[in-house]
């Protein structure tokens, strides 16, 4: 039988979301909103801290309390745990949801929490304020897809086998699925290094800052394994430009479920932010939020929808928007919380990128 070949399709496209827009300076990042009024990728320093595992009410609320004197912003735990080996506590799943949602509510915390699968991604959403995909799973392209739908800040973190390419593709699948509002994090990589649990790659900081509008994190605790290598890898991290640090703090180390040579004590922890909060203030950054400008793009994401395709560098008119309920279907300005004065604040503002007819349309990526 005579076969013929209609069409041959072949993109060699990589990753373009994920850059920096060329009209923006070197270093320029576009502050990713993560709850409680609070964003990342400004001036300020965001601390995420916290159990490597949610063991119990009482652990999470002691360590949360602990960490919230010492001025951390958003309280970490897992309930899915990725395990190496399956005999190990994968977590509390369900019921470490409910705890962890349950002591950030009490102390006003915002919170983050890993999703490992994509069935568990609404329920996860309807708990947390940031959606973590760890480093086994920053290849998981279903999963990726389903946190891009959502209207979650993800927090995504580099697999330990994983280049600053494949990286950025993985924030890519979120990118294009929608979401704008992704942070990459820097947790080490494998090498034959052995005095650390992986290498953490400092470099990798700043490329990604040079290369990339979204906000960096750092991951000391998983990125050394080590308790003694914490603090200096934080401040390492801090002086090459990071914009946060996630670090694993329980009040009993010895006793921790998981990673417990790797968990800082709460005084440890104290410790480090004094250090950190000096090193921030020496790069012109602060872990405080007094002073913060308060940009559009902190406000409100995803409640506004291209009505259709347009080009980037257009200059944003009325008819061009339409407006999302809850991040779904439409709704008017007034079921959706948007004031005529930040609709006013959009329209003349030049769009950075293309948008496809229906997608949403952040306040942040607007120029401001
Ligand atoms: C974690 O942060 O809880 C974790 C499991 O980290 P990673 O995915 O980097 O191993
Ligand atoms: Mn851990």
């Amino acid at each position: 039988m005579k076969s013929e070949v209609k069409k041959v399709f072949r993109s060699l496209k990589t990753y373009e979301l994920a850059l920096r827009p060329k009209n923006k300076p070197a270093q320029w990042t576009l502050p990713v909103p993560i709850g409680r009024g609070l964003s990342i990728g400004g001036r300020q320093i965001i601390v995420m801290a916290g159990p490597c595992s949610i063991e119990s009410r009482a652990q999470l609320l002691k360590t949360a309390r602990a960490v919230q004197r010492a001025r951390a912003h958003v309280l970490r735990g897992g309930a899915f745990k990725p395990c190496t080996f399956p005999y190990r506590f994968r977590g509390l799943k369900q019921e470490g949801l409910k705890i962890i949602a349950e002591v950030g509510r009490s102390l006003g915390l915002p919170i983050i929490t890993e999703v490992m699968d994509v069935r568990d991604v609404p329920e996860v959403c309807q708990y947390t304020d940031i959606l973590q995909v760890g480093a086994r799973n920053m290849q998981n392209y279903n999963l990726l897809v389903e946190v891009g739908k959502t209207d979650k800040p993800v927090f995504l973190k580099r697999g330990m086998w994983a280049n600053i390419d494949e990286l950025l593709g993985a924030a890519e699948y979120i990118l294009k699925e929608g979401n704008p509002h992704v942070m990459l994090c820097e947790r080490g990589i494998v090498t034959f290094e052995n005095h650390t649990r992986w290498t953490l790659s400092i470099p990798m900081v700043a490329e990604l800052k040079h290369r990339t509008h979204l906000p960096v994190v750092v991951d000391p605790s998983h990125g050394t394994g080590r308790r003694h290598l914490v603090e200096p890898m934080a401040l390492a991290a801090i002086a090459a430009g990071a914009d946060g640090l996630m670090i694993e703090v329980h009040p009993d180390p010895d006793r921790s479920v998981s990673d417990w040579m790797q968990a800082l004590r709460p005084q440890d922890f104290s410790r480090l932010m004094e250090r950190v909060s000096a090193v921030a203030q020496s790069v012109g950054r602060t872990i405080d939020g007094s002073g913060e400008r308060k940009t559009l793009s902190t406000i409100e994401p995803r409640t506004l929808v291209a009505s259709r395709a347009l080009k980037s560098g257009i200059v944003l008119e009325r008819r061009h928007l339409a407006i999302r309920k809850n991040g779904r279907g439409k709704g008017t300005a007034h079921q959706t919380g948007v004031t005529p004065r930040l609709l006013n604040n959009l329209i003349g503002r030049r769009l950075l990128y293309d948008l496809r007819a229906h997608d949403p349309i952040t306040l942040g990526v607007v120029e401001l």
